[in-house]
């Protein structure tokens, strides 16, 4: 169910991903500044942890912008690269196709697809602007510099080249005007100065520029002159240490959208300043839709883990709970020493602190986003609420009583979403049980035999259509006192006195037609019954034991299930007020043959009302045409 999703998700993301990009065109300076940022971090954290006394002050953004020639240059003082991260960076992407993909904005092949999730749009946006992109670098602590140059389309040339400094500039040479686009905002100081602080504001290192003003010359009325000086563009406070009263919901969403790859805006948000026996700033975020790889083995969890502002880890998984593994985020906390290791991350008791603290804090905001905010929950949950069911089935039902209460399942009664609390308060006077059904689909379970009467006697019944959903309820075993059992299995109990009489009478009467149907059908049945709950079908399946119908049909459908793959002990019900009761009977006193195969026509039918497979069609077949 969840691969099925897959192809038309990434094909929704990449017409979202080509529409962002047309229309937003100015992306590309924050995806360069921010590789820079990346690239100084790189270093940064390089030094901290060999000793090469590079600080903070040593490293700075610097951008010009040539407007008469169209030129503009990013340089930073990085780590840069050498030819190698040169070719496997910047190489792949324009020898790719997905650029040409790109600009004929027409094939949605699976292919490419993946070669864009790979890369992101990154680097590759500064070809949204620029004609030509020329690359020079020099990877800190080596003596060769490179120089990659490419006018995208056409692939790429690499070329050693002279550089003083290691790092790496960056020259983009602007696109000329179009009849339908105009480029020369992007040679503008104006409107390059305006994206630093529309979008790179919060970037933790100076991005300097020499910006230059007129003024009118002095006893002059009409003579102007102009001077140059060198300004920092940005504040340079990361956007998790502002306060939320600073910061608009632009601002938060643009940060998300470019740091964790997302063309749509979040669903929900959360800023916090922990203080205690965990000291830490989190800005978490949960997607407004699953990312095209979330239910693959691909996909990977983890918040960022900064340390007093410096990026000490991209993906730090021990921050999140497998069940919340779809929050993205950073955490940033004074209580971490910088050049801690991977390994000693792992068991870092300041570490493990934090995470318990973000779990709650995120199940918190789930809890008030349910409480407060349906509709925007049940988006969450359309997305997201496999997971959480995973996650409290998973670790043996280790984590069930924190996830119980953001569980929602499909009501019978309401017709909607609900979740367990709901379903108790409305229970009906004496109702000890919370009665659920399993199927394909909400449809599917609502015409199967089993939940007709039990709807009709005003008992409301959970629908339950995802894999997991049973094995998660097993996991619970009940919810406020009450257990949960299928209206699938046999011993569900909701018939009046009169009623159990009156069925007591019928099988006393019936007994050896139920023995002699039984026998039939062999090891295929654990029995065969006088229902109780059908109302307008002849037959139905129901399932002795804790080994449901269900379940057997899920393991039957994995691929490494094997021969010897469990079944459940089935219960062929009949319906006593049916006409084919009658048939039965007088089979049963006249011709016992005739009844063994309308039995085994009528578990067929159970069987495949059930939406369980059957052993033999060909044989159903030849039955029912003998009978025609
Ligand atoms: P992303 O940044 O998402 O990985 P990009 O396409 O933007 O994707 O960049 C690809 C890679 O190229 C980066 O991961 C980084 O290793 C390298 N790179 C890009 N810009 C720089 C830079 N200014 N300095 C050093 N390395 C860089």
């Amino acid at each position: 169910m969840a691969k099925k999703q897959f192809k038309a998700e990434s094909k929704r993301l990449l017409d979202m991903m080509i529409n962002s990009i047309y229309t937003h065109k100015e992306i590309f300076l924050r995806e360069l500044i921010s590789n820079a940022s990346d690239a100084m971090d790189k270093l940064y954290f390089k030094s901290m942890q060999e000793n090469l006394g590079i600080t903070r002050d040593n490293l700075e953004i610097f951008l010009t912008v040539d407007r008469e020639n169209r030129v503009i240059t990013i340089k930073d003082n990085g780590i840069g690269m050498n030819k190698e991260e040169l070719e496997n960076n910047l190489g792949v992407i324009a020898q790719s196709g997905s650029f040409k993909f790109k600009q004929e904005n027409t094939d949605t092949d699976k292919d490419e697809v993946d070669v864009i999730g790979q890369f992101g749009v990154g680097f590759y946006s500064a070809f949204m602007v620029a004609k030509k992109v020329v690359v020079e670098t020099k990877k800190y602590g080596e003596e060769t510099a490179y120089r990659w140059e490419s006018e995208g389309v056409d692939g790429y040339t690499v070329k050693e080249t002279e550089k003083d400094d290691y790092g790496t500039l960056i020259t983009l040479y602007i696109k000329d005007n179009t009849e339908e686009e105009d480029y020369d905002d992007f040679t503008m100081e104006y409107k390059i100065r305006g994206l630093v602080s529309k979008y790179s504001d919060y970037i933790r290192y100076p991005i300097k520029m020499n910006v230059s003003h007129s003024h009118l010359k002095e006893g002059t009325e009409d003579e102007y002159e102009t001077h140059t000086h060198l300004e920092t563009l940005n504040s340079m406070v990361p956007i998790w240490k502002k306060n939320k009263s600073e910061l608009t919901d632009e601002q938060y969403n643009e940060f998300y959208k470019e740091k964790f790859m997302d063309f749509a805006d979040p669903a929900i948000r959360i800023h916090s300043r922990t203080e205690g026996t965990a000291t830490y700033n989190a800005l978490l975020f949960i997607p407004s839709r699953a990312p095209f790889d979330y239910y693959s083995k691909e996909y990977e969890k983890g918040l960022q883990l900064y340390s007093s502002g410096v990026l000490i880890m991209d993906k730090c998984s021990d921050l999140l709970p497998d069940y919340f593994s779809f929050v993205k985020g950073l955490v940033d906390s004074e209580d971490l020493s910088l050049n801690i290791s991977r390994e000693m991350l792992q068991h870092d008791r300041q570490l493990k602190l934090i995470a318990k603290s973000i779990e709650r804090t995120i199940r918190n905001e789930l809890k008030k986003t349910l409480t407060n905010d349906r509709e925007k929950y049940e988006a969450f949950w359309k997305n997201f609420g496999l997971q959480i069911k995973y996650g409290l089935y998973n670790n043996y039902g280790m984590d069930k009583e924190n996830l119980k209460d953001l569980l929602l399942f499909y009501s019978s009664a309401e017709k909607k979403l609900t979740t367990l609390s709901e379903y108790v308060t409305r229970m009906k006077e004496g109702q000890e049980i919370i009665y659920f059904a399993s199927g394909e689909s909400v449809a599917k379970i609502d015409s199967l035999p089993q939940t007709e009467m039990l709807k009709e006697k005003g008992y409301e019944i959970l629908y339950l259509t995802d894999n997991v959903d049973e094995f998660a309820l097993q996991m619970l075993v009940e919810y406020e006192g009450k257990e949960f059992k299928s209206v699938q299995s046999s011993d569900v109990d909701f018939e009046t006195e009169e009623e159990k009489a009156k069925k007591k009478e019928t099988l006393e009467q019936n007994r050896d037609m139920l023995e002699e149907m039984k026998k039939a059908l062999g090891d295929k049945v654990a029995d065969v019954r006088i229902s109780a709950r059908l109302r307008s079908h002849p037959v139905c399946l129901t399932s002795d034991g804790a080994f449901s119908l269900e379940m057997e049909k899920i393991l039957g459908s994995m691929p490494d299930a094997g021969q010897n793959k469990p079944k459940a002990d089935k219960v062929l019900e009949i319906n006593a007020n049916h006409a084919i009761f009658e048939k039965l009977r007088f089979l049963c006193d006249n011709d016992k043959e005739k009844l063994a195969v309308y039995a085994d026509i009528l578990f067929t039918q159970a069987m495949l009302i059930e939406g369980m497979a059957i052993e033999d069609p060909v044989d159903y077949c030849n039955k029912v045409c003998g009978l025609m």
